[in-house]
């Protein structure tokens, strides 16, 4: 009797202990973080090489997923005061379509970690001409997106609205995605690419086919100095982006310290390639 009694007990005190470290500010959504990922560019690119086999076809067009985009994601949304949304000025319906087909390593598909997906119809237009995003804008008010808590992360900066520019984690310039640097000469002279997104050197190449990588690691690090109550997730982000996103394409100590860590083998002419530098 009394060894059921002590086992009562234990279940009791795990459940009261469980209901104690529970934020309270966390159940009623006060801390969440939004993250908006644009999608073109961002997660995915025109899809290059037409015998790759992991191209995604949607309505005629061709994507191929990201490099990290997949990992980031699901290794985000693990936070639990972290939403997903996505942003892309692209059609709500090809939207949908596209983070449908994605898949995670868990099977999920991106969809089904999205609060929210935004689309052509919430751009904010600001101008009559110009280009696109001179035009049209991503204002994150109109969604509800609390400004002290949201961050975008977009391959094209001009798309921040007047006043959000913190909000707005620029990834870098673009890129095409080619799988190996070497088959990113075959496209030059092909009229069909857009020659400027092409890398010419392996720097470009190299960050380019990593910069989610670059970005999950900034973020990553601004949650948990958050939660640790050492600073604010955007402060952080202001303060530290230049030390983890290689805008310049080159390397400092902090890439040699992930990388070195972390590159699976099949890259490890990248790794003496990082050494090099
Ligand atoms: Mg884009």
């Amino acid at each position: 009797m009394r060894l059921i009694q002590g086992i009562f007990l234990i279940f009791l005190l795990i459940s009261c202990s469980r209901t104690v470290v529970r934020s309270p500010a966390a159940e009623i959504g006060q801390t969440d973080i939004n993250i908006v990922f644009d999608i073109d560019y961002t997660i995915v690119q025109p899809a290059t090489d037409p015998l790759d086999p992991d191209v995604i076809k949607i309505d005629d067009e061709l994507y191929k997923v990201n490099s990290w985009t997949r990992d980031i994601i699901e290794s985000l949304s693990r936070h639990h005061n972290v939403r997903i949304y996505f942003f892309s000025g692209g059609k709500k319906e090809r939207n949908e379509k596209l983070l449908k087909k994605i898949k995670t390593n868990s099977g999920r598909s991106l969809h089904e970690f999205t609060q929210d997906i935004f689309s052509y119809d919430d751009l904010h237009q600001v101008a009559e001409e110009g280009s696109f995003s001179q035009r049209l804008k991503k204002n994150l008010i109109p969604l509800g997106l609390n400004l002290d808590r949201t961050i975008l992360i977009d391959d094209n900066a001009n798309f921040a609205f007047k006043g959000q520019e913190r909000n707005m984690l620029w990834l870098g310039k673009t890129y095409h995605h080619y799988e190996d640097f070497n088959k990113s000469f075959r496209d030059l002279g092909n009229t069909k690419v857009l020659q400027e997104y092409i890398p010419t050197s392996f720097q470009q190449w190299f960050v380019a086919r990593n910069k989610l990588k670059f970005v999950y690691e900034l973020l990553d690090d601004a949650i948990v100095n958050e939660q640790l109550g050492r600073v604010d997730f955007l402060d952080y982000i202001s303060t530290n982006r230049e030390d983890y996103i290689p805008y310049g394409e080159k390397f400092s100590d902090h890439y040699r310290k992930i990388y070195l860590e972390e590159l699976p083998d099949k890259n490890m002419n990248c790794l003496r390639a990082i050494q090099s530098f």
